[in-house]
This record gives structure tokens, C-alpha cells and sequence, in this order.
């Protein structure tokens, strides 16, 4: 008889194969049960579909991956423990000390910070061009230059890139491209399939989609992507299992979530636009958007971004975001709440009025991360907030 330990500890574990589940189980455990040495030397060996360790791989972070990559029609699939776990491990598995990485200057704050912050202490530079330099992209690879990182659309402005013309570019000279994607998704726009090497997303946003997931992924070829599995080993910037499952779960209605955003975010747009108290709305779905024509011939729909100016007044802006019911303030997007920020409260904070004209922001700026409510009741509640502007 084995005591009372012992048994809580063993008893009842595994051996439910009979049990077929529909959906992938959450897998909460760090480590997988071997029978003898010869099934740890096949698998050290590679002649094992088995599991090790959790940190090296999970029956429902691979469940997930599996589905991110089919989504992007790549080769492999990599979770992170969250967007920026997903860039820094990117970057150190493909860059190195003495490297150049060429960087949109109008990208995510995160990033922005990593690249000039923390690499630069292990000898990885960065240089920033603005959108009208991507325009000529074989102009901006210089001779150190390893890596292009890009984004399209553009937080907050929602400026969008020539994707095909950029990976191209990079292509011709052997320098990695590497897109975050976060703002459009695989539904919207399909950069591998436009060129581009590797797609980095913050699953955070659209993939999840409820806002309580902090995950990234990374999409590609298996060349390009294995390097990266091997430093997610090293580093552990690994997704854990729970959050790994509530992710399998929400990108099952992906398609469904995103068919709504676009429409709802596009009605918001138009409803902006034709209304006199608000100078400006950018919306790639818009004909006034300084990149509709490009977002036109590269994506399937326009997003769930929609940024407007409310005539570059700080205090204008204040007050219709502070009068705001349905939509939340909030930081983050792509959830199926309609969010509101400031980027000169958030992304841009602290900014100096030269770096905010470079990157085409204003103080009266104002972004929506238009969720799944009724577009009706969005309107509503905007219209009775520009009553206070
Ligand atoms: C949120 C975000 C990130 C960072 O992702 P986290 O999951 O917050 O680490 C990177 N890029 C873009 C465009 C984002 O919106």
C-alpha cells in the first residue's frame, strides 16, 4: 500500500485514452512522462514525435501554431509569450553584434524602445526612415543593414506601406524582411503570400480578440523560423499553456470578428468624415486616405483602426475622450470592445512637437480601435461626444 502522497501525487494521472476530446485540452504541465532511455535517445535524435518539456514545445501551443500558420499559409508557426517576447527573440535569433536593422521610424513604442534602448548595448544598431523613404525602399538597405522591420497599417495613423515593394527590395539584396501585422491580420492582408519573410503579430490584439490574452506569434519558412525556436529555448519567451488555449480558442472566430471590424470601423469612418466638428479621419477604407490605393491593391479589407483629428487641439481631444460612454479608454486594440486612446498620452508620450509632425501625429488625435458592438450605438456615443468638442 502506497501512502497517502504518493497516491494524490500519481493516482489518476494520464492514461485517459479513450477520452477523444473535440477540442485540444489545456496540456498544464511543464513536462512529459518517458518510459525508458531508448524513447529519450530517439527523441534527442529527432525519430520521436514526443514531448519533452514545455519550454520546447506543448500539445496546445502546437494545436494553436498549427492553425496561425495554415492561417498565413507559412511553413511554421511560433508563440510567444507576448508580442514584444515574439520581436526580441526574432532579432537576436537573426541579428548580431555589428548588424544594422533598418526600421520604420512610425512604428509600435515597443519596438521603437527594444531597438534603441536595448540593443544597442549588444551591439545591434537601428535606423529609422520615414514612410516617404520606405516609398523607395532599395535606397534605405545600407551596407551593414541584416534586417528591414516594417509595419502596415501604421499605429496610430494608420499610414499604410508598399509591402511587395519593400520585401522585394530586401530580397534583392539579401536582407531579411521582417513585417509586424498586427494591425491588419491574416484576414486583411496576407504578407507572406506579398513577399515578405517573416510576419510578426501581437497576439494580443486582433488574434485573441477578447482582451485577456498577452501573447505573439511569428510566421514563416521553416529556415527562417527554426533559428528562432532554438533562441525561444534559450530565452523562454514561451506562451504558457492557458493562455495558449483561450488564444485557440478566440482565433476559431477570427474570420467572423474581423468581417465585423472592418464594417463597423468603415461606418465609423464615414460617419466621421462627414461631420464638420472633425478635420480629419484616416482610414485606409476611405478614398481620402493618402494610401488608399496601395492598401486597395494589398489587403482584403481595411481593419478595425480608425484615427481622427479634431483640429490638432490637446484640449478638444481631451474632452471628447473624456465624454465617451460605449467606447473605453483604454490602451491596446482589436478586442471585441471599442477602445479609445490619445497616442500623445500613450505611444507618443512625451514627444516633442518636431518628432509628432515627423511622425504625422497631433495633439488633437484621437484613435479608435472599433470593436464588435452595434455600429449604431458607436455613432451614437461619438456623436454625443463631439457635442462636448
Ligand atoms: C501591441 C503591439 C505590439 C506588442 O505586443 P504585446 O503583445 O503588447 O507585447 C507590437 N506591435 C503592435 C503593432 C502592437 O499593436
Amino acid at each position: 500500500m502506497r501512502g497517502p502522497a504518493t497516491e494524490l501525487i500519481h493516482a489518476g494521472e494520464s492514461g485517459m485514452g479513450d477520452a477523444v476530446p473535440l477540442t485540444t485540452p489545456i496540456y498544464e504541465t511543464s513536462t512529459f512522462v518517458f518510459e525508458n532511455a531508448k524513447e529519450l535517445v530517439a527523441y534527442n535524435e529527432g525519430r520521436s514525435s514526443k514531448y519533452l518539456y514545455s519550454r520546447y514545445g506543448n500539445p496546445t501551443i502546437v494545436s494553436v501554431e498549427r492553425k496561425l500558420a495554415v492561417l498565413d499559409r507559412a511553413e511554421k508557426a511560433l508563440l510567444f509569450s507576448s508580442g514584444q517576447g515574439a520581436t526580441t527573440t526574432i532579432l537576436m535569433a537573426h541579428a548580431k553584434a555589428g548588424d544594422e536593422i533598418v526600421c520604420s521610424a512610425a512604428i509600435y513604442g515597443g519596438t521603437l524602445h527594444l531597438l534603441h534602448d536595448l540593443l544597442v548595448k549588444f551591439g545591434i544598431s537601428s535606423r529609422f526612415v520615414s514612410i516617404a523613404e520606405l516609398g523607395t525602399p532599395e535606397r534605405i538597405i545600407g551596407e551593414r543593414t541584416k534586417i528591414v522591420w516594417f509595419e502596415s497599417p501604421i499605429n496610430p495613423t494608420t499610414r499604410c506601406v508598399d509591402v511587395q515593394a519593400i520585401a522585394q527590395a530586401c530580397r534583392a539584396r539579401g536582407v531579411l524582411s521582417v513585417i509586424d501585422n498586427t494591425f491588419a491580420s491574416p484576414i486583411n492582408q496576407q504578407p507572406l503570400a506579398l513577399g515578405v519573410d517573416l510576419a510578426m503579430q501581437s497576439a494580443t490584439k486582433y488574434l485573441n480578440g477578447h482582451s485577456d490574452v498577452t501573447g505573439g506569434v511569428v510566421t514563416g519558412p521553416a529556415a527562417l523560423v527554426d533559428p528562432i525556436e532554438k533562441v525561444r529555448r534559450m530565452v523562454g519567451t514561451v506562451m504558457d499553456p492557458m493562455p495558449g488555449y483561450a488564444l485557440g480558442r478566440g482565433v476559431k472566430t477570427l474570420p467572423l470578428r474581423i468581417a465585423r471590424h472592418n464594417a463597423n470601423a468603415q461606418a465609423v469612418a464615414e460617419y466621421l468624415e462627414a461631420d464638420r466638428r472633425v478635420t480629419r479621419v484616416y482610414y485606409p477604407g476611405l478614398a481620402s486616405h493618402p494610401d488608399h490605393a496601395v492598401a486597395r491593391l494589398q489587403m482584403f479589407g481595411f481593419g478595425g483602426i480608425v484615427c481622427f483629428d479634431l483640429d490638432g487641439q490637446y484640449e478638444r481631444a481631451e474632452r471628447v475622450f473624456d465624454r465617451l460612454k460605449v467606447i473605453k479608454r483604454a490602451a491596446s486594440l482589436g478586442g471585441v470592445e471599442s477602445l479609445i486612446s490619445m497616442p500623445v498620452l500613450t505611444s507618443q508620450w512625451g514627444h516633442t512637437d518636431d518628432q509628432l509632425r515627423q511622425a504625422g501625429i497631433t495633439r488633437g488625435m484621437l484613435r479608435l480601435s472599433v470593436g464588435l458592438e452595434d455600429a449604431a450605438d458607436l455613432i451614437a456615443d461619438l456623436d454625443q461626444g463631439l457635442a462636448g468638442s
